[in-house]
């Protein structure tokens, strides 16, 4: 009798296997059910924006690029999906890509595409959009792929940090004030607003101790009391990285010029830090290495954590002054700043 039920017992287990398999196979996949490419032009960017709509919420997918055999591939496996009737081959715009194949491996879809230049972080940018019954529009995934030069305003290495700003002055302190009436303080917010946004896009925590004109402890406080409320939102947010303070210089004469970074040694960070960011202002500015320097600057000091305060260029040279108000040099310093923080984690190893 015993023995005579192995047979059975085995039956039974492969039927168990069975139906399992054929459950998970009868699970509901997500087909692909639009797809759409354009060149798109936003601000100073072109890109070439692929949407891919499907049946259902794209929950899990994972992207893959720099392959050492083939650096030019991105490849973006979506789970539990299939290619449903679109084309398993289309032809894309070649300023930016050759063509994006739909494959079926498993339960996965495959969607590999052949770009133009190296498949790395700031050359492409992936994510999901839910329906959108209004604008009649499925579940969404979107591809961004930017051609020469990469995604504009994005620094690769940044991602994951916390980062402090401090746009200097502001409110009832103007800072300096230098040709044609500019003021330090309006300078330092726009080009802290163009860090931030820069700092964002790559995957960054910014916490800034101004967004707008104003003083940050309050209009009647103290040198000491205005420069601690700054270190204050450094100190006590978890997990900060780095405080980065933007100051325009002034002089009595006209004739100074250039860019320079100020620091103060608590670890041997701080000069690294300095160093990284003047090297990529300069880089990108364009204006005399006046170098970096110690100073007993509040702000550096009473930071927890590696500090650094920038001198973008001199508001009271008149060739500099106009450069510090002109939308075109903000951006250059403003992606410096972000290129020089990434150059810091990669060379400090922190
Ligand atoms: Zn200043």
């Amino acid at each position: 009798m015993r023995r005579a039920n192995w047979p059975r017992l085995l039956g039974l287990i492969v039927l168990c296997l069975w139906m399992i398999s054929a459950l998970a196979m009868a699970a509901p996949a997500r087909k692909v059910t639009t797809f759409q490419s354009q060149v798109v032009t936003e601000g100073r960017q072109t890109f070439l924006r692929i949407e891919i709509g499907m049946n259902g919420p794209i929950k899990d997918y994972q992207v893959k690029g720099d392959g050492i055999l083939n650096p030019n591939r991105l490849t973006i496996d979506i789970d539990h999906a299939e290619k449903g009737d679109v084309r398993a081959e289309i032809p894309l715009d070649r300023q930016f890509a050759k063509t994006l194949r739909f494959q079926e491996t498993g339960n996965k879809l495959r969607i590999t595409i052949g770009m133009q230049v190296p498949a790395s972080e700031q050359n492409y940018r992936v994510y999901t959009l839910e329906k959108d019954r209004r604008a009649g529009k499925p579940h969404r995934l979107i591809i961004e792929l930017y051609g020469e030069g990469g995604r504009r305003g994005h620094v690769a290495g940044l991602k994951g940090r916390t980062i402090v700003i401090d746009p200097g002055h502001g409110g009832t302190d103007s800072g300096a004030v230098g040709v044609g009436g500019l003021k330090e303080k309006d300078v330092t917010l726009e080009v802290s607003q163009k860090v931030r946004e820069i700092l964002e896009n790559s995957g960054v925590k910014v916490v800034m101790t101004r967004e707008d004109d104003r003083d940050v402890y309050g209009p009647t406080a103290t040198d000491a009391q205005e420069l601690q409320a700054r270190v204050d939102y450094g100190n006590f947010t978890p997990n900060v990285d780095v405080f980065v303070s933007i100051h325009c210089d002034a002089y009595t004469t006209a004739s100074s010029n250039g860019t320079s970074t100020y620091y103060y040694p608590k670890t041997w960070l701080d000069a690294l830090l300095a160093q990284n960011l003047q090297d990529a202002m300069v880089e990108h500015g364009d204006r005399r290495d006046r170098g970096i320097h110690e100073a007993r600057f509040y702000v550096c000091r009473h930071s927890a954590m590696p500090a650094a305060l920038v001198e973008l260029a001199f508001i009271t040279n008149y060739v500099e002054g106009s450069l510090l108000a002109d939308e075109d040099f903000q951006n250059e310093m403003a992606q410096g700043i972000a290129e020089g923080l990434a150059n810091y984690f990669a060379v400090s190893g922190t």
